[in-house]
């Protein structure tokens, strides 16, 4: 294992750079995670402290509407396989839900105490019921009896994981094709292993095969088989694969070794792969979840500095409020307004970025576009660079022309039924997601998935 070889410790404030000297000293910074851990007591206590509110908004504030004053109750009397039933009815990925869903934005931020006090930590009790039934690995559900319907779903992620979690309860036979070794989708991938350990998911899509849902991983939908064969061979398919990797900037100098992709980076670490030596500076550029996942991951690598660039201002970015702080506890740096205008290099390898800083102006739309001021470029030397300007689509490789379905921007059009314009093929989650209808979330694909698997239900009985 050859990780980056700086370990970074804080010792009384002050910072330090040491060498690692095994793998394990390496990844030990990414298997601490950032939450608080709880006791019994702790969580006895925060548990009593719900009111129980009757028609409590935190229900409708959480996208998948779980009943959150029956699961606080259940802890309160020790009922905790209730409560994380109560939790997994309404939400198949609960566990990975109670770990990463901006929270202050929805059923804390919705909680009546917030405004006297403060909020139930509804998603620390939430992690706390759901790891108890994991860690003894109960099963609260069972496949309903077989219709003898069967459906195929194109991508295991949560949404693909709640669609054929829900479509197992109905007693529908359901085959998952994921081209990855696991399952679990950005959660399992995706998501950094101090906010979301890979063993959360994977216990979670294991909920989702105990129910005999059969799963084909290793296998690309649109190389190793086409849609058109899932079309012909089942009685209903379900797109759910998600958006693909960080587009490229297309900018000088972006092939230089040391430029990254950041969902490639924090594959390859969450895998225990190497991504060889980062230096002492790396630059993210973006300013959305996968950008700050990059950023905070680089610092737990042991990089003394690492600044995120962005086009926009503070109050632009578009990753969550708690995931901002984070990044600020782990000594991530800002630079606002600025974009990269070429990589510089010497030997094949980055040595720097030049940027323009830059205004907003109006784009004749209501909106406002960044503007780059020439004239006010400036050098910030850097060791690599990591991409971090959202996901790119994957409809056109997928070519879903061939079997009828509509695109709109390269994302699959559904109603609110989630049918697409071919009667048989179903979609939810990401590769759905359309800027300013819904957030692009684990718990908003959990829920898709959920009233995906009702429709596709309806559709197959009548
Ligand atoms: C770095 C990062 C951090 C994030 N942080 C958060 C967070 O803190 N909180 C939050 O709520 N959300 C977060 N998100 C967003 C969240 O991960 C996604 O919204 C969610 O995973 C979407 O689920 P999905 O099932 O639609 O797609 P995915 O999770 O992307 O799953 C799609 C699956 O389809 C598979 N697939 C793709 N193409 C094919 C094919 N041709 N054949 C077979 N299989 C295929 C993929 O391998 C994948 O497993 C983050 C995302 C990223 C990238
Ligand atoms: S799933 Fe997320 S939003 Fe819903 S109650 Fe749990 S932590 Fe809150």
């Amino acid at each position: 294992m050859n990780f980056a070889k700086q370990l970074l410790s804080v010792i009384g404030g002050v910072t330090t750079v040491k060498i690692a000297t095994t793998a394990d000293e390496i990844l030990e910074p990414l298997k601490k995670t950032v939450y608080q851990e709880l006791s019994d007591f702790d969580v006895l206590q925060e548990a009593n402290r719900c009111l129980f509110c009757y028609d409590a908004p935190c229900i409708k504030a959480c996208p998948t509407h779980i009943d959150v004053p029956s699961f606080i109750r259940k802890i309160t009397t020790g009922n905790m396989t209730g409560s994380a039933r109560v939790i997994f009815d309404a939400n198949p990925m609960g566990a990975s839900c109670a770990r990463v869903c901006p929270t202050e934005e929805l059923c804390e931020g919705a909680c009546v105490l917030s405004e006297e006090s403060h909020s139930i930590r509804i998603g620390d009790l939430q992690r706390y019921a759901t790891d108890w039934v994991r860690e003894r690995d109960i099963s609260l559900f069972v496949a309903g009896p077989s219709t003898g319907k069967t459906v195929a779903i194109v991508g295991a992620g949560p949404a693909g994981l709640s669609t054929a979690r829900d479509l197992a309860r109905y007693g529908h036979k359901v085959t998952l094709f994921e081209l990855r070794e696991q399952l679990g989708g950005l959660n399992t991938y995706g998501i950094v292993p101090f906010r979301l350990p890979a063993e959360i998911p994977l216990w979670e899509a294991a909920q989702v095969t105990h129910l005999g849902v059969n799963a084909n991983t290793g296998s690309k939908i649109g190389v190793d088989i086409s849609l058109q064969a899932l079309v012909d061979s089942y009685d209903a398919v379900v797109l759910a694969f998600g958006m693909g990797s960080v587009p490229r900037l297309n900018i000088p100098g972006e092939d230089l070794h040391g430029v990254w992709d950041a969902i490639d980076f924090v594959d390859k670490v969450k895998r225990g792969e190497d991504v060889g030596i980062l230096g002492e500076r790396v630059g993210v550029i973006g300013a959305g979840n996968t950008a700050i996942d990059a950023a905070t991951c680089s610092r737990r690598l042991g990089v003394p500095h690492v600044t995120l660039y962005y086009r926009r201002g503070e109050q632009h970015m578009s990753a969550y409020k708690f995931e901002y702080e984070f990044a600020k506890q782990e000594r991530v740096e800002y630079r606002w307004y600025s974009t990269p205008k070429r990589i510089l290099g010497e030997g094949g390898r980055v040595t720097g970025v030049e940027f323009v800083k830059t205004r907003l102006d109006s784009d004749g739309m209501g909106g406002m576009r960044p503007i780059a001021m020439e004239g006010s470029e400036y050098i910030e030397p850097m060791d690599t660079v990591i991409r971090a300007i959202g996901q790119s689509k994957l409809s056109a490789m997928l070519q879903l022309d061939s079997i009828g379905v509509a695109t709109r921007a390269g994302v699959v059009v559904v109603d609110d039924q989630f049918r697409t314009s071919n009667e048989k093929v179903f979609a939810a989650g990401d590769c759905t997601f359309t800027k300013g209808q819904a957030e692009a979330m684990v718990v908003e694909a959990a829920q898709q998935g959920k009233l995906a698997a009702a429709s596709i239900h309806e559709y197959l009985s009548l």
